[in-house]
C-alpha cells in the first residue's frame, strides 16, 4: 500500500508541536539564569550592606543585564546533502575588565537562557582569576554528537561565517566549552583566518600547531585539583594523598581532573557520561578512557567490558532525584559534567557517606538545596566559578602568547596556574573573613568576583 500523503491536519499538529516546543524552551530558557543570578545577589548582601555605593549605582541591574545577546541563524549541510538549520548566539555579558571572554558551547540543550547564565558566571569567574577580562559565553543548540568530522566542520564554517563580525583579539575572544573541543576549535579558527586574513589570538584552546597553549587542554581539570589541595589546606584537612575520590563525567573537565588526582596520589574510582556510570574500586583507567571518550567517542558501557571487575550503573537505575555517582563514599568529590547534577539527595549521600569536600569542576552542577546543605554541614565547598576558573586562566596565558608571538614551556604553564589557583583560593578565603561569612567559599567568591567588577564599572560612569 502505498504511503498515505499527510494532510493539512498533519501539518497543523506538527507546526504546533513544533511552536510547543519552542515555547516550552522559551519558559525554561530563564529558569537557569534567574536561578544563577538569585544565588549570587543573596550572597553579596554583606558587601550591599557594607557600602551604599553599589545600590547608589545601581550596580546590580546593570550587571545583571548584558552588553549584547547576538543571535543568528546557521546553515549548513549534512552528509546527505540536506541542509539543516540551528541558532547560533554570543552574548557579551560585560567587558569593564578586559575584551569579553568566554566558551562557545555546542549541545542541543543550548539557549538565550543558559547562556545568559554561563555569561554571568563567566564575568565573575574571569574577575577572580585578577586577568584583564571581561565575561561572555555563546554556542548553538548543533549536537556534534554522531555527526562526521565533515558534518561539524561544515558547521563550524557556517557558524563562524556570522560570528567574526562580532569577535576580535581586544573585542571578544571565545574558547572551547561543552561540545566545542580542539576539533571544533580548529575548524573556527580556519575560517576566520580564512574570512579575515589574519592569525589573531582571537580564540583560544586551539590546537598547538594553530598557536594554542601548552597545557590548556588540562587546565581546567588541572586547576580544579589545586585549588581543592588549597582549600583542604586552609581549612586545616588533610590533603589528597591516598585519599578515594568521585568524579562525575567523562570529557575534558572530567578526565584532566583525575588525571592530576593521580599525580597527587589520590584514587578517583569513578566516572560518569550522559548514559550512566562507572565505579572501579581499583581506580578509573585512566588511558582506557581517554582513548574511549577522546579518540572513539564511545559510552561509557564499554568500560566493564574491558574491566569486568568495576559495575556500571545506567541513568535508568539512579535513585529517584539522584546520581548513583555521589552515592560512592569518597573524601572529596568532583562533579565535572553539566549543571545541576548534584542534587539535595545527592549532597544528603555524600554527607552520610563522611565527604569532607567537594569542588565543582561544572557550571553550577550543585543545585541550591544542595550547596545550603553543604555549607550548612561545614563541608568544604568550591564554587565552579573560582574552583574551574583554571581553563579561562590558562586561556588568558595563550592570549598573551599568541600576542608576544612567544610559546611558553608545559611546566611553566603548569606552575603558573597552580599559582593562580591559589591566589584565587586565598582571595576569597580572606574576603569571606571580611564579610563576616569565613569558611563559606561561595559567598566569598560571589562578594571578590562582584566588587572587582562593580567597582570598575562605577569607575567607569555610565
Ligand atoms: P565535555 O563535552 O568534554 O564533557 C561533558 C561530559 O559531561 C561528558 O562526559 C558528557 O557525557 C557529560 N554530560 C553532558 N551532559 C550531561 C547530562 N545532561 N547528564 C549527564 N552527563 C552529561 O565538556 P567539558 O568537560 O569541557 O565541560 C564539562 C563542564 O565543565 C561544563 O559544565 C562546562 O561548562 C564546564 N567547564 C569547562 C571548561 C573547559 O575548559 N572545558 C572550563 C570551565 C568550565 P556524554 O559524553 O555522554 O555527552
Amino acid at each position: 500500500m502505498p504511503n498515505k500523503r499527510p494532510t493539512i491536519k498533519d501539518a497543523h499538529k506538527r507546526i504546533k508541536e513544533e511552536v510547543n516546543r519552542l515555547k516550552e524552551s522559551h519558559r525554561i530558557e530563564h529558569d537557569v539564569f534567574y536561578q544563577a543570578l538569585e544565588e549570587v545577589l543573596l550572597s553579596i548582601a554583606p558587601l550591599y550592606l557594607a557600602d551604599e555605593k553599589y545600590a547608589n549605582h545601581n550596580i546590580i541591574r546593570r550587571l545583571a543585564t548584558p552588553d549584547r545577546i547576538i543571535k543568528f541563524k546557521v546553515e549548513w549541510m549534512n552528509k546527505e546533502n540536506k541542509i539543516r538549520v540551528n541558532t547560533g548566539y554570543r552574548v557579551q555579558f560585560n567587558n569593564s575588565l578586559g575584551p569579553y571572554k568566554g566558551g562557545l558551547r555546542f549541545h542541543p540543550s543550548v539557549n538565550e537562557g543558559v547562556l545568559k547564565f554561563l555569561g554571568f558566571e563567566q564575568i565573575l569567574k574571569n574577575s577572580l582569576t585578577g586577568l584583564f577580562i571581561g565575561g561572555a559565553k555563546g554556542g548553538s543548540d548543533f549536537d556534534p554528537k554522531g555527526k562526521t568530522d565533515f558534518e561539524v566542520m561544515n558547521f563550524c564554517t557556517s557558524f563562524m561565517r556570522e560570528l567574526h563580525k562580532y569577535i576580535g583579539p581586544r573585542m571578544d575572544v571565545p574558547a572551547g566549552d561543552i561540545g566545542v573541543g580542539a576539533r571544533e576549535i580548529g575548524y573556527l579558527f580556519a575560517e576566520y583566518k580564512r574570512i579575515t586574513s589574519t592569525f589573531d589570538g582571537v580564540l583560544t584552546g586551539k590546537p598547538l600547531f594553530f598557536g594554542g597553549s601548552l597545557a590548556r587542554t588540562e587546565a581546567t581539570g588541572y586547576g580544579v585539583v589545586y585549588f581543592t589541595e588549597a582549600m583542604l589546606e586552609m581549612e586545616h584537612k588533610e590533603s589528597l594523598k591516598g585519599k578515594v575520590c568521585t568524579v562525575s563525567g567523562a570529557g575534558n573537565v572530567a578526565l584532566y581532573t583525575i588525571e592530576k588526582l593521580y599525580q597527587q596520589g589520590a584514587v578517583p574510582v569513578t566516572c560518569s557520561d550522559s548514559k550512566g556510570m562507572v565505579y572501579d574500586a581499583r581506580g578509573v583507567d585512566l588511558e582506557y578512557l581517554k582513548d574511549l571518550k577522546f579518540k572513539r567517542r564511545g559510552s561509557l558501557e564499554e568500560y566493564v567490558e574491558k574491566h569486568p571487575e568495576s559495575s556500571y550503573v545506567p541513568v535508568s537505575e539512579y535513585p529517584e532525584g539522584g546520581h548513583a555517582v555521589w552515592d560512592i563514599e569518597c573524601y572529596a568529590a568532583f562533579p565535572c559534567s553539566t549543571q545541576n547534577e548534584l542534587t539535595e539527595l545527592d549532597a544528603k549521600n555524600l554527607i552520610k557517606n563522611g565527604c569532607t569536600s567537594v569542588t565543582e569542576g561544572a557550571n553550577m552542577p550543585s543545585t541550591p538545596e544542595a550547596m545550603e546543605l553543604f555549607v550548612k554541614n561545614k563541608i568544604c565547598f568550591g564554587p565552579a566559578k573560582a574552583a574551574n576558573a583554571g581553563g579561562v586562566a590558562v586561556s588568558n596565558f595563550e592570549m598573551s602568547q599568541n600576542a608576544s608571538m612567544l610559546k611558553w614551556s608545559f611546566e611553566e604553564v603548569d606552575a603558573k596556574l597552580k599559582t593562580t589557583m591559589y591566589d584565587i583560593c586565598q582571595n576569597i578565603a580572606s574576603t569571606a573573613k571580611e564579610y563576616g561569612v569565613e569558611g563559606n567559599y561561595i559567598d566569598g567568591a560571589n562578594i571578590a568576583g562582584f566588587k572587582k567588577v562593580a567597582d570598575v564599572m562605577i569607575a567607569e560612569g555610565i
